[in-house]
């Protein structure tokens, strides 16, 4: 389009020129005409005194300046013809050099305004244009083939809390950011799978089809991971919140929006997931919207006792006694039954609700420890704290008070957290955890082995126990790998002088291998699953549990 614009305009000029060079040779012309008639008059009058059609006839005759004269108009004319040509001859090979010159810079020019309408400006990513063609071709190559379609993923990776680093700390630190999680991205992906920023703080990542089901869960745990170390922007550490969305083509969908829009409807339920990833199922559609009406019910519930704590025994492997109790919050909703602690506690960090809800678990767990050891049950009890928790600076204060109002010592009690809730922000979680050590209390790392492991940071911890997270334990008499994992982290803790609890034991036969690892506590189904305080005080009487020997 520019380009005929551009060459019409050159037409224009050149037929300009043309009809200039022309005027001058007419004017030229007309000069040498009456140059002619002007010098033969002369030349008649100077011959015969006067101006006659002989006498000038005689002159035109006889004179040959006046025939050399006569031959001006013709040169003229030919000039012109000359001019006329050469002119359009220089313009053709200019309008073919220019012309060429200026469809490369269109070409250039077009093929950078089709990147800058495809990438985003700030990572350089496709945008969700591009992602989406991508995807089309990535299916329509698929199923062209005879062969039945091969599987592909799609991911939607949000950064949850992208608004309040915006709000904190400013568009630049936050496009800073944004550019290293782009960078991140690229380095847990294969060089064949393509990575977009289709909204502004969502990715994508397009799986290719030689990729098994398998792997698109195995990097959601990656981009979790290498998104939980924090992020530094101008000497700051910012820890970031993702969550994945998994869908897979064909079991979910068919067409790229449909892909795209359920790949959304499991990012939701993955916002509420521990792990921070989900896979989408059918029965989610159903799920999002009800979930919605939850958060003020949980509210009520939190206020109003709504909420109930479930009691899980951790047995000693050696001596076969219980030695402790994991405390493992419980929401029997009145219309949908048991809502699982993995599903509205996330709901709750999202909706500042932690605060009380921690509150509510200590005050319910050190009340009950404290009826244990009246008892003469010593009981240690474990209680999970948050990444939430371990950044809020009142919380030594809010802890020791439920203490001395409970009337229960420190050392009884022993809490959770995980190496992603410190390593979010450690210098933050440090200071939490140092007073709360300080004050007696103790520590335990939970789901040991799942996150982002960091020596440095788990020698700097005052810890007391490592919980091996119950995927590696449920599977160590199948799993050659993740008996290497189990074995590796009994002596790990061993050697920090930690002691080591195993979660998960479903059998005898996984408490027999764990016995000849030299696992110090077990907890799991196999000795009881977490159930109230009142089926709990009923199991320790009956003593079931000593079926563990
Ligand atoms: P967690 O701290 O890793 O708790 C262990 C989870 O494993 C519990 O799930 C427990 O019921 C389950 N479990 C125990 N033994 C077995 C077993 O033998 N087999 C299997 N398959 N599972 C077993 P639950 O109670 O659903 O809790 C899920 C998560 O919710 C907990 O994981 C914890 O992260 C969180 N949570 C629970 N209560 C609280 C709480 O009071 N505060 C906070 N902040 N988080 C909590
Ligand atoms: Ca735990
Ligand atoms: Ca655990």
């Amino acid at each position: 389009m520019v380009l005929a614009i551009v060459q019409s305009l050159f037409a224009d000029n050149v037929r300009l020129l043309k009809s200039e060079a022309s005027k001058t040779a007419y004017q030229g012309m007309g000069i040498a005409v009456a140059t002619v008639i002007i010098a033969t008059s002369l030349v008649c009058f100077v011959d015969t005194g006067t101006l006659s059609i002989e006498g000038l006839w005689r002159a035109q005759k006889h004179n040959i300046a006046l025939w050399i004269l006569n031959c001006m108009p013709f040169v003229f004319g030919v000039w012109g013809q000359y001019s006329n040509s050469m002119i359009a001859h220089h313009a053709g090979a200019m309008i073919i050099d220019q012309t060429h010159e200026l469809r490369t810079k269109t070409d250039d020019l077009e093929k950078q305004t089709a990147y800058v309408s495809t990438h985003d400006r700030l990572t350089d990513l496709p945008t969700r244009a591009l992602f989406y063609d991508r995807v089309e071709r990535a299916i329509n190559a698929t199923i062209s083939t005879d062969k039945p379609p091969r599987s592909l993923s799609i991911l939607l990776i949000e950064i949850e809390n992208y608004k309040d680093i915006y709000e904190a700390l400013g568009r630049n630190s936050s496009d800073l950011i944004l550019k290293q999680i782009s960078t991140r991205l690229q380095g847990v992906s294969l060089e064949r799978d393509d990575i977009a920023k289709i909204d502004s703080s969502v990715f994508s990542v397009l799986l290719s089809a030689q990729s098994d089901v398998g792997r698109a869960e195995e990097f959601a745990k990656q981009i979790q991971k290498t998104m939980g170390v924090p992020f530094k922007v101008d000497g700051l550490q910012v820890a970031i919140h993702s969550d994945v969305g998994i869908v897979h083509f064909p079991e979910h969908g068919k067409d790229v929006d449909t892909l795209v829009q359920r790949a959304g409807v499991a990012l939701r339920i993955a916002q509420k997931a521990i792990k921070g990833y989900a896979t989408y199922e059918p029965s989610f559609d159903k799920q999002t919207p009800l979930r919605l009406t939850l958060i003020s019910e949980l509210k009520h519930a939190i206020e109003r006792d709504g909420l109930e704590l479930f009691y899980q025994p951790q047995v000693s492997i050696r001596t076969a006694e219980i030695c402790g109790v994991e405390a493992l919050l419980r929401w029997n909703h009145p219309v949908h039954g048991f809502i699982s602690p993995d599903e509205f506690v996330p709901m709750a960090e999202r909706n500042r609700m932690i605060r009380a809800l921690t509150q509510w678990v200590l005050r319910r767990a050190f009340r009950d420890c404290a009826n244990w050891h009246k008892q003469g049950l010593p009981f240690k009890v474990s209680v999970n704290l948050l990444a939430k928790d371990l950044h809020d600076p009142e919380l030594p204060d809010l802890i020791s008070g439920v203490a001395v109002s409970a009337g229960i010592k420190p050392d009884w009690i022993i809490l959770e957290i995980t190496e992603g809730s410190v390593m979010s922000d450690p210098d933050r979680a440090l200071e939490v955890i140092k007073r709360l050590f300080e004050m007696g209390f103790q520590f335990s790392i939970d789901d040991f082995g799942t996150g982002y492991s960091s020596l440095a940071y788990l020698k700097k911890l005052p810890l007391a126990e490592i919980k091996i997270d119950k995927a590696f334990v449920m599977d160590v008499l199948n799993s050659e790998n993740d008996a290497a994992i189990v074995k590796a982290t009994i002596n790990l803790g061993h050697n920090l002088g930690l002691l080591v609890t195993a979660e998960g034991v479903e059998s005898k036969e996984v408490m027999s291998k764990l016995r000849e690892y030299g696992c110090d506590v077990a907890q799991g189904y196999f000795f009881s699953k977490p159930v109230s305080v009142q089926d709990f005080n009923q199991w320790v009487s009956d003593a079931h549990w000593k079926i563990a020997g």
